[in-house]
């Protein structure tokens, strides 16, 4: 008889982690509390145009590449679902009074550097070197069966800053190499370089966005999911579980329904699963270490339209640091960071006619919005708003100056705080990324799969990595651990 699986939450990760266990003969059921399946794979609507919650890009899919080999071993991968960004300008990055724009491939980006930096050709190319050999060293990424035990804790037991230092790079080549950390909001002293490695390898192999908004890519798992015989229940917000010594017997969820099955996964953030446990019931090491995990700094954002481009590439991403990338990272984690916006469309069809939609990201201290956290009725509340465009007016003016016009272009704008995240998805201070993936929470320090519930697994970005890629791979670990992992990667490496 298959074994019954429960799945809490439908991220990305939980739907890579249900085909696997659907392909091996499992029964899967999976409880999203929300009435649409994906996570932070949503798209929502603001003045007539869809936007992305949290997929505005994705590395790795060009053909043959990690993340294209993966979603296709899933059966969800179809190459009209996205469209390739600009090959020279992918991310265009702007300093004080400078900028450069990381393109497609290693070759070019190396060139462009050195064109800048012709003194430090030797260190631009050391560096890039040790990036391509850190992340194809990774079983999981480029789909190994042997794996280089040594190399691989080389590249994961030294932060990126480490790395900067024995190759003695300093000044704004440093600036400019580690301006990518805002892609996974750990800064350059805490992150591990294996781990950056992957993220920066994915996107300079090769860098999509959707064509039709993150809803599609979740069509195709939930689709796919329920042709291999799966289900995936709406509105079951999972609030409670019930345990048996080391064994989960069941979950209930708000509407009083209970669940019961053989195994239990949770694509949640650990720490709302272990809460439901109850701390008092876990090992005390554990519980300690689970409080003392950090989140990483929320995000606001901005959700505009422009009646024109005034030069913007809707296949690019701007990134703007205008007071440099120190001001941003050399800032301990809550404290409040320099200036920062990240920009990027949805529409990244978009042909030059009609409005242009764009979103603007940038960080928040964790507490700034508490104050308004229990108010009803909120969106009407001007004091919220208020903070939210304040956030935003000095970020608004460093756009204008690099595109000038921007700011009368803008015909339409709202915003959304880290409250909005924390109600579609309750990560504990609705910051995106999760925990904070510094070096004792990623690689062979990171919270998942196992627990020592015997019958409980953890999957998703908090476990692992953030990013579609950094999560649906944990969703193949989560799977590999229960079927074996050996077998997958040896299916996804041919
Ligand atoms: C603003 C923003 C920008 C981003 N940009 C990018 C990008 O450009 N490229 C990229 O690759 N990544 C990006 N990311 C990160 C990426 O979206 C995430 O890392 C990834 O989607 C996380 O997937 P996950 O499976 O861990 O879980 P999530 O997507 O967090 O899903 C968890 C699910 O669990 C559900 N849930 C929670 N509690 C319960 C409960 N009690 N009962 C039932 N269900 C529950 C939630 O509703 C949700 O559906 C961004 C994220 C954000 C927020």
């Amino acid at each position: 008889m298959s074994k019954k699986v429960t799945i809490i939450g439908s991220g990305i990760s939980s739907l890579t982690t249900a085909i696997i266990l659907l392909q091996k003969g499992y029964e899967v059921r999976i409880l999203e509390q929300h009435y649409v399946a994906g996570g932070y794979l949503h798209t929502f609507k603001r003045f007539g145009v869809e936007y992305e919650t949290g997929g505005h890009y994705q590395g790795a899919l060009g053909d043959g590449l990690p993340f294209q080999r993966l979603l296709s071993y899933l059966g969800v991968f179809h190459e009209d679902d996205y469209i390739e960004l600009d090959r020279d300008h992918v991310d265009v990055y702007r300093f004080e009074g400078w900028g450069f724009s990381y393109g497609t491939g290693y070759e070019k980006n190396i060139l462009n550097l050195i064109k800048i930096f012709p003194d430090l050709e030797e260190k631009i190319k050391k560096f890039f070197d040790r990036v391509s050999e850190s992340a194809h060293c990774f079983p999981t990424y480029y789909f190994k069966t042997e794996i280089d035990q040594k190399l691989v804790m080389k590249h994961l037991n030294i932060s990126l800053s480490e790395v900067f230092d024995e190759l003695e790079i300093e000044g704004r080549l440093r600036e400019v190499l580690e301006a990518p950390c805002l892609l996974h909001g750990v800064s350059p002293k805490d992150v591990s370089f294996g781990v950056h490695s992957i993220m920066t390898d994915s996107l300079i192999v090769s860098a999509h966005g959707f064509k039709n908004g993150g809803k599609q890519l979740v069509k195709r798992f939930t689709d796919k999911i329920v042709e291999l015989g799966g289900e995936i229940l709406l509105r079951k917000k999972v609030t409670s579980i019930e345990r048996d010594g080391k064994r989960i017997k069941a979950v209930t969820c708000e509407s009083g329904e209970s669940f019961e099955s053989d195994l239990f996964i949770s694509g949640i953030h650990p720490k709302l699963i272990f809460e439901m446990i109850g701390h008092e019931n876990l090992r005390k090491s554990f519980s300690s270490r689970l409080t003392k995990i950090r989140e990483s700094d929320p995000f606001v954002g901005a959700y505009l339209l422009l009646k024109d481009s005034v030069g913007i590439n809707a296949k690019s991403n701007y990134y703007f640091y205008p007071k440099g990338t120190q001001s941003v990272f050399g800032v301990e984690l809550g404290q409040k960071r320099g200036p920062f916006v990240f920009m990027s469309s949805p529409l990244r069809t978009y042909n030059g006619e009609g409005e242009l939609p764009l979103s603007l990201h940038a960080p928040c201290q964790s507490d700034e919005f508490k104050r308004f956290e229990k108010l009803e009725k909120r969106s009407k509340d001007e004091e919220y708003l208020k903070l939210k465009e304040e956030l935003f007016k000095p970020l608004i003016e460093t756009i204008e100056e690099e595109f000038p016009g921007f700011k009368k272009s803008i015909v339409s704008i709202c915003y959304s705080s880290p409250l909005t995240n924390q109600f579609y998805n309750p990560s504990p201070n609705g910051s995106a990324y999760g925990i904070y993936h510094d070096s004792t929470c990623t690689g062979v320090k990171s919270l998942g799969p196992r627990t020592h519930f015997e019958n409980l697994y953890l999957t998703g970005q908090n476990t692992l990595f953030p990013g579609l890629l950094g999560a649906s791979v944990s969703g193949l670990r989560t799977s590999g651990h229960i079927v074996g992992i050996k077998s997958i990667l040896n299916q996804l490496k041919n």
